[in-house]
């Protein structure tokens, strides 16, 4: 069965012996479900082998791949995988043009009152950057929704990756610890001086109780066992503490417009595609009680032009947007603004309760 359309060449077959079938949703557990797309491959990093199929659950409308890779053999799917770039922090300001100096300056103003950072130079002026469209979703969304700074607060990033958010998030004093499979990525993050350990969060469960922010940054589509993480995640957090979380949206305007070519799909590294309401109820399973909604309409253009490269069989990574992208996401944010089903990513903070029930 070798009908995909993609221009680019399959790096040979997956072993038969590396995969495992999926009976029943592993997010909501239903069995009812139907073949969503088939003769998919990797056409982001055009490194793993094999040609999957995607299904949709009936119940709970995400998506998974059946078969997909067993744990052993998952590896293989992260040959030429990116995570290894050099971190980048807010920098001084010195080489700047003079308009984007006083961005900066402006922007440093923004993060000091709201994160209780002490970046310089800064202007009390930047609380005004909050009213500027998407500017504060950026800003917002570099520190993924952290609270002000507690004394002594640790925060845990899984999948942390070349350590660039822990490096941000250590700048505004908090305590940043990380855990990371990939042993090219943790040296990077190491480098830096960060606390990363290896593997993924079963490592760190005797620290149960200790995090009082955890942050899964596109990981939980990496996952095989999604309840199982974020169980984890629930007895890892203290009481009051908080889950930021970003994964791709099945039910996302860019996958109704480009299908089995966009960009979030990634076969085979991402296991499960989920929505709101499907991550919603399995947070709430897990013992998660308030769930803020931060949808952004932002990534929207650089997801139409990954998704359009794919389409064409062209790298992803090199893709520009287009003005149409550009116009499509500033609707995508005035629609977003009253149902944001349709964003790209379900971007959410959910809160461990006080007092557990
Ligand atoms: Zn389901």
């Amino acid at each position: 069965m070798r009908a995909s359309p993609a221009k680019a060449p399959v790096p040979g077959d997956w072993p038969a012996d590396g995969l495992e079938r999926v009976r029943a949703c592993p997010v909501c557990g239903e069995t009812g479900r139907h073949v969503l797309y088939e003769g998919l491959t990797d056409r982001v990093f055009f490194s793993a082998p094999g040609v999957w199929t995607l299904v949709a659950c009936e119940g709970c409308e995400s998506a998974y791949l059946d078969p997909r890779p067993t744990p052993e053999a998952l590896p293989l799917a992260y040959q030429n995988y990116f995570t290894h770039e050099a971190p980048t922090l807010p920098a001084g300001t010195e080489t700047l043009a003079w308009a984007r100096r006083l961005k900066r300056t402006l922007a440093n103003g923004y993060r000091n009152r709201r994160f209780g950072a002490h970046f310089h130079p800064a202007s009390p002026l930047g609380v005004g950057v909050a009213w500027i469209p998407g500017q504060r979703v950026k800003l917002e969304g570099a520190l993924r929704y952290l609270p002000r700074v507690i004394p002594g607060g640790v925060v845990l990033d899984v999948g942390c990756g070349n350590g660039d958010f822990l490096n941000r998030a250590r700048a505004i004093d908090w305590t940043v610890v990380g855990c990371e499979p990939d042993p090219e990525a943790r040296a990077a993050a190491r480098a830096l001086g960060l606390d990363v350990r290896a593997g993924g969060i079963e490592g760190l469960m005797g620290e149960a109780g200790c995090f009082d922010v955890i942050t899964l940054n596109h990981v939980i589509e990496h996952v095989p066992d999604p309840r199982h993480t974020l169980e984890c995640v629930f007895a890892l957090l203290k009481p009051g503490g908080r889950l930021y979380l970003e994964t791709p949206n099945i039910q996302s305007d860019g996958h109704r417009r480009f299908g089995r070519s966009w960009r979030g799909l990634e076969p085979p590294r991402h296991l499960v595609l989920m929505n709101w309401a499907a991550l919603e109820r399995l947070l709430g399973e897990s013992g998660f009680g308030l769930i803020e909604h931060h949808a952004s309409a932002n990534v929207y253009p650089n997801l139409a032009a990954s998704s359009r490269a794919i389409e064409f069989g062209e790298d992803s990574r090199e893709a520009q947007p287009r003005a149409g992208d550009y116009w499509r996401s500033y609707g995508l944010g005035v629609k977003l603004l009253w149902d944001d089903r349709a964003s790209e990513f379900v971007t959410l903070v959910a809160h461990k309760p006080m007092t557990e029930s």
